[in-house]
């Protein structure tokens, strides 16, 4: 299992920073945003460090179903039966603030689209 030495989120994963953790597995973790946009507002993250999208999907596709497998089991368990939004932000011109791939689950109240 990789770790950046700088990585929030990889700091996160070790549990040397404090999350409220909602799912933990062997290979990823999903825990609330200190920032919510939405009355449910949890990141689902593998433990090992990846940049982004591009470089998950390019080292470890499966990986990449297992996120999408935890974040609905997310949205389960927070009960976002009438819907729920999956995002995740790949580089500078998406606005990615933190360098480790991670996916937004959003709900709880009806979300507009486009997304600004
Ligand atoms: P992004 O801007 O798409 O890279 O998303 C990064 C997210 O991480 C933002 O929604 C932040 O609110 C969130 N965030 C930053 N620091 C923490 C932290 N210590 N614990 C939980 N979420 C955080």
């Amino acid at each position: 299992m990789s770790a950046e030495i700088d990585c929030l989120f990889c700091k996160i994963s070790a549990g040397q920073i404090p999350a409220e953790i909602v799912i933990e597995t062997v290979s990823a973790i999903a825990f609330r945003d200190i920032d919510p946009k939405a009355p449910t507002h949890v990141l689902v993250i593998p433990r090992t460090h990846f940049a982004d999208v591009t470089e998950l999907a390019q080292k470890n596709p499966n990986l990449a179903g297992e996120l999408m497998s935890i974040a609905a089991e997310v949205a389960k368990l927070e009960g976002l039966s009438t819907g729920y939004r999956v995002v995740t932000n790949n580089g500078e011109d998406a606005g990615q603030s933190v360098s480790h791939v991670h996916f937004h689950v959003l709900g709880g109240r009806s979300l507009s689209w486009p997304p600004g």
